[in-house]
């Protein structure tokens, strides 16, 4: 088989897990968080990416950068000064 050799190779540890390393992690694009599958083809092993994590975005404005989690939803630092600035004034 062609560049076998240079195959990065993970042992199985005592619960039967292993490293995905960096390198083939980024080249996919899977990120922490991600599902895959996981089936038998033969001798070898399938993963195939199921369920992409969706990027953190502010459930407010939208913008993909997340400062606080309240009740499950991701709000940044912007929108939440928006929202102290209101409750200033209404208070
Ligand atoms: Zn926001």
């Amino acid at each position: 088989m062609k560049g076998m050799m240079n195959l990065p190779s993970q042992r199985i540890d005592g619960l039967g897990r292993i490293l995905l390393p960096k390198g083939l992690r980024e080249g996919l694009g899977w990120e922490c968080g991600d599902v895959l599958s996981i089936r038998k083809e033969g001798g070898k092993l399938i993963l195939q990416l199921m369920i992409q994590q969706p990027d953190p975005q502010c459930a407010y404005c939208g913008r993909p950068d997340r400062a606080v989690s309240v009740n499950g939803k991701d709000i940044c630092d912007s929108c939440l000064e928006g929202i102290a600035e209101a409750l200033e004034v209404q208070g």
